[in-house]
């Protein structure tokens, strides 16, 4: 893919407060500011947006998985519409909704309830009630944007 260097090349200079580092998979590391990419990703460009896009809006903590949620699709709308037309870059929509239906499911697997299989609500960071049985549960620690994706088939 002759693009993708070039394109890594302009947004480093132009997002120069951040760190771009080669790695395992996309991710946003708030803390220290970092987009780490995967050189062999097939959506390299659509996922270097996405992940740049994330550090642009900021997105740091969050409380509840929800919000998660809500940072993705933020980042992938901004990535879409204003990064995708900057750069010229096409952002395949299948690759942002196979991304939101990972999400999507990996939410659904949180939110049901062990004990009977019905939806439950976020209390704390890493526990989820039961509305219909009462009981809660406790959930890991909540993935960051490095969960995923990728292979769309
Ligand atoms: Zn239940
Ligand atoms: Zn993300």
């Amino acid at each position: 893919m002759p693009s993708t260097p070039s394109l890594l090349e302009r947004i480093s200079e132009d997002f120069a407060d951040l760190t771009f580092e080669n790695g395992q998979h996309f991710e946003w590391q708030p803390d220290s500011r970092t987009v780490v990419y995967d050189i062999d990703d097939p959506y390299f460009d659509a996922h270097l947006l996405h992940e740049v896009s994330h550090a642009i809006l900021n997105h740091t903590k969050y409380d509840r998985d929800i919000d998660l949620i809500a940072m993705e699709r933020d980042a992938w709308q901004l990535a879409k519409v204003e990064m995708a037309e900057r750069y010229g870059v096409r952002v395949p929509a299948s690759i942002l909704h196979y991304d939101m239906d990972t999400y999507r499911d990996w939410l659904h697997s949180r939110s049901t309830c062990p004990h009977c299989g019905s939806n439950g609500l976020q209390v704390k960071k890493r526990e989820y009630r039961c509305v219909t049985c009462l009981r809660s549960w406790k959930v890991n620690e909540a993935r960051s944007c490095a969960l995923r994706r990728y292979r769309i088939t």
